[in-house]
């Protein structure tokens, strides 16, 4: 794991841009070269010098890409990648012991929902789904000594409900909890989860962080390296979860320009809000940026340079003008997954099924960095029922 305790005198923006600066030494070139061998030779002393021996617990290319994600998090343990955010989330949870009890939110990505009521169960892990933008009932829910781990996301998918990290990590660790936040929607441009007390923080490296949608990509990063990091360190190298060197160059790749594209796509985000939310076809515009969102003041003060590239809608006329409207685009893609450079639309509750939390009028937008008069007006014209061929 990289050493990520020296300060850096050069801004998180400034490093990432040269994936940390470092230079290859054998050629000098400024890109670091693409790992992809499986095995090392070994030392005639039977060592192994270079500290790689096979390449499943380890990779040269995957530590270059964890080394700018600890430094964007600002964690003192380093990062891990994992061949996605499931495999990344389901890792922490794996870690857990039987008789454990886990505090995890209403409102959260749908997969992973669905995975924690399968599996705490089978493997005797009692689990409590609370509505984590409300402090009280995250309190009532924790069991002093026995909850292990309080598990949030902000904001929350696809309601966008924001949690207070530092109040909910005050709370996890009064019980003797860890905090673990899957922030793969604020990105760590956004929020840094560590620096509030968080103890470990996902990322979908699929979405934001790669942001081209051509790579599926998980992350940990952690505040301490302590027994519980050390442990998801053994779970990944011993399940054989490490990303690939292949999505870790291009991962590296995309890291560079990631505060360009977050700052892009969170401005466009919040136009795109403040402009729907007089649109007479739309009821709700579902955006912690807007002065009147209920998460706003605490997003306001747990997130800097904007409030994300992420936002929903509720459509007045309900479910089907939904699907239609969908249904109507022309240059906001209809497809799932979040972060990328191009728009994505989705009837987010035909994907959750049922059971969600998500109401059926919703449309959840993923806002890339096309031009924002373009992404309204394609939107509106869906949204006013222009059915025109050729309409531009
Ligand atoms: C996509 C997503 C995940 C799962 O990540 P994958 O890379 O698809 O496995 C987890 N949490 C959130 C908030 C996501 O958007």
């Amino acid at each position: 794991m990289p050493d990520e305790t020296t300060p850096h005198p050069f801004q998180a923006r400034s490093l990432a841009a040269q994936a940390m600066g470092r230079i290859e030494p054998v050629t000098r070139a400024v890109v670091a070269p693409l790992h992809v061998s499986t095995t090392f030779l070994r030392d005639p002393d039977n060592g192994y010098a270079s500290g790689f021996s096979y390449a499943r617990p380890d990779n040269a290319t995957v530590r270059e890409a964890e080394a700018v994600i600890a430094m964007l998090e600002e964690a003192r343990a380093g990062a891990m990648l994992f061949g996605s955010g499931m495999a990344a989330a389901t890792a922490v949870f794996t870690a857990l012991e039987p008789g454990d009890h886990v505090v995890a939110p209403l409102v959260m990505y749908w997969a992973l929902k669905r995975w924690l009521r399968e599996e705490m169960p089978r493997r005797h892990i009692a689990i409590d789904f609370v509505p984590m933008d409300d402090l009280d009932a995250l309190r009532a829910a924790l069991r002093p000594g026995t909850t292990k781990l309080v598990w949030i996301e902000t904001p929350g998918n696809p309601l966008w409900t924001v949690t207070d990290i530092a109040a909910a990590a005050r709370l996890a660790h009064a019980a003797g909890a860890r905090l673990a936040v899957d922030s793969t929607a604020a990105s760590p441009i956004h929020t840094r989860p560590l620096t509030l007390g968080a103890d470990i923080v996902m990322h979908s490296a699929t979405k934001i962080l790669n942001g081209h949608s051509d790579v599926v990509a998980g992350v940990l990063a952690g505040a301490e390296a302590d027994a519980f990091w050390s442990r998801l360190g053994t779970i990944r190298a011993g399940g054989g979860a490490i990303l690939g060197p292949f999505e870790a160059y291009l991962l590296m790749r995309s890291l560079r320009t990631l505060h360009l594209r977050a700052a892009a796509q969170s401005a466009s985000a919040a136009e795109l809000a403040r402009r729907l939310e007089s649109h007479p076809a739309v009821s709700a515009v579902l955006y912690p940026g807007l002065p009147d969102d209920p998460g706003h003041a605490v997003a306001a003060r747990q997130m800097d340079g904007g409030f994300g590239f992420m936002l929903s809608i509720r459509i007045a006329a309900g479910e089907q003008a939904a699907i239609a409207a969908a249904a109507r685009v022309r240059l906001w893609k209809r497809a799932t997954s979040l972060g990328g450079v191009e728009s994505l639309i989705e009837h987010r509750a035909s994907v959750e099924g049922p059971g969600s939390p998500c109401p059926p009028d919703l449309l959840r937008l993923s806002v890339g960095i096309e031009a924002v008069d373009d992404l309204f007006g394609d939107l509106d014209a869906a949204l006013r029922g222009d059915d025109t061929p050729d309409r531009q």
